[in-house]
């Protein structure tokens, strides 16, 4: 809640550049840093100074702008709109203020506020729209922070699309004013012809708008399938972040940690649809239903589900779902568990002269009495993550053995990899039978077999095997484990 008796002691304008002259005086890097500032507009640059650094040289010659090397003189500053007096010599900068003031040119000093008539903001530029922010001097740090985390909001493509909402307007203003207006509006920039902008097809978002203008009909529905990464907020995709700011509904699974779903637009509609082991809340055909129906709606979904949404996500069923629905969807990657886990162990998954593949599977596949071709990748040197491995850890290192892989072959167990609470453990494949025993992982579990996995960092590791004796010589006293 704004102070009400704070007063801003600079007021935000934007002032008109188009073809205009703004001078900048010096030649070295507060220059540079003030004419790549204004670079991103479309004045014309002028820059004087007698002597000018190579950096400011460089940037001159490819900019376009005009340069004036010789010794500063007031005349110099005629037509401009703007003036930076930024040679970083403090007398000269001061005549140059006191110039620009006599000639009625705002002017702008670096580092010296009380000579400045204007400050330059922090921008984030996705012209036409731009967004300035100031802190009146007082936190250049604080702005850029701010820039940072404003521009993580936008599209790259986000000024294309104000373009495009300038050549609809006349257009627009045919509408009936009201509720169909505004309902254009938001489907313009959160439907169609925003998503078809993103993707950099400009006449199919050109088409997508006309088709808003001409039919009455509400916009359609659109599914993101989106990878929430392996549980810690900050890796979550920036695009992943973008579309669950503008979701009308989040359906989510429970590996999707609340801090995760909780970067959503506040007031979307949350839906969990289980998964976790032993509590499924809605089986696959009533999700993929749920989705189709969401989507008739016109709903803005995000389905979010751990990880990345093509590895052991079921994704192609909720796709095809919505392809035989004619229900628009796309796919956002995330990080998967195994690169996750990889990371917290500092275990290079190909490792130069000792793997040179990868294998993602789910051991769930063993059963029968011919040995999948994944296990056959393993023997033949390949670094397997396994899935959803904890309740077979017995039968994929008993078959894997019996295969010919040999027992002393590393494996690397990750639980709640880059969460706070992840626990890691090394070992060989003899111990791995241990892990299914164990009451004390509630978390998921990724487990990365294979000789690259010697490569790992174990200084934050538990032995795999130590549990494995605990655990017997107390389950041979009787006590539960
Ligand atoms: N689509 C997901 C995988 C879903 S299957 C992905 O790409 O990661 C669920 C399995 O993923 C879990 O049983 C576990 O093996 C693994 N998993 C997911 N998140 C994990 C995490 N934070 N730490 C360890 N394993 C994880």
């Amino acid at each position: 809640m704004p102070q009400v008796d704070a007063k801003l002691n600079a007021f935000p304008v934007f002032v008109r550049v188009e073809g205009e002259a703004v001078a900048i005086v010096g030649g070295g890097e507060q220059a540079l840093a003030k004419a790549r500032l204004i670079e991103q507009s479309s004045a014309v640059l002028r820059i004087i100074a007698q002597n000018v650094e190579p950096d400011l040289l460089a940037f001159i010659a490819q900019s376009g702008a005009s340069h004036i090397a010789a010794v500063y003189d007031a005349s110099q500053l005629d037509g401009a709109v703007m003036v930076f007096a930024a040679s970083g010599d403090d007398t000269l900068d001061r005549r140059v203020a006191a110039d620009a003031r006599r000639l009625g040119i705002p002017v702008n000093a670096v580092d010296r506020p009380e000579l400045c008539d204007f400050f330059t903001p922090a921008l984030v530029n996705r012209a036409p729209v731009a967004i300035a922010i100031g802190t009146e001097g007082a936190g250049p740090v604080l702005a850029q922070m701010l820039r940072s985390r404003i521009d993580r909001m936008l599209s790259p493509s986000f000024g294309r699309l104000a373009a495009l909402a300038a050549s609809f307007r006349t257009a627009a203003e045919r509408l009936p004013k009201g509720n169909i207006r505004r309902r254009f509006w938001s489907d313009f920039f959160g439907g169609a012809p925003a998503r078809a902008i993103e993707a950099g097809e400009l006449s199919r978002a050109y088409e997508a708008a006309t088709d808003l203008l001409l039919s009455n009909a509400p916009a359609s529905g659109h599914i993101a399938l989106v990878g929430a990464g392996p549980g810690a907020e900050d890796l979550l995709t920036l695009r992943a972040h973008r579309l669950l700011m503008e979701a009308d509904v989040i359906v989510h699974d429970a590996l999707v940690p609340e801090a995760v779903i909780a970067m959503g637009r506040r007031d979307a509609e949350r839906l969990a649809v289980g998964k976790r082991k032993g509590c499924h809340t809605k089986s696959q055909a009533e999700i993929n239903a749920l989705l189709v129906e969401l989507g008739r709606q016109g709903k803005r979904v995000v389905r979010l589900k751990s990880g990345d949404p093509l590895v052991f996500g079921r994704a192609g069923e909720e796709m095809a779902a919505l392809r035989d629905a004619g229900i628009a969807y796309e796919v956002v990657p995330g990080v998967t568990a195994a690169f996750a886990a990889a990371a917290d162990f500092e275990l290079p998954l190909t490792l130069r002269g000792v793997s040179s593949s990868m294998v993602f599977t789910t051991g769930h596949d063993l059963k029968g009495n011919s040995l999948p071709d994944w296990a056959k990748l393993a023997i033949s040197g390949a670094t397997v993550a396994v899935y959803m491995g904890r309740s077979v850890a017995a039968e994929v290192a008993g078959r894997l053995i019996e295969a010919g892989l040999s027992p002393d072959t590393a494996v690397a167990v990750v639980e709640n990899a880059s969460l706070a609470n992840r626990r890691r453990f090394h070992g060989t494949l003899a111990d791995l039978p241990s892990l299914e025993a164990r009451a004390d992982l509630s978390g998921p579990v990724m487990t990365i077999i294979g000789d690259a996995v010697a490569g790992a960092n174990f200084e934050r590791s538990e032995p795999l095997a130590a549990h494995r004796v605990a655990g017997a010589s107390v389950a041979a006293e009787g006590v539960q484990p």
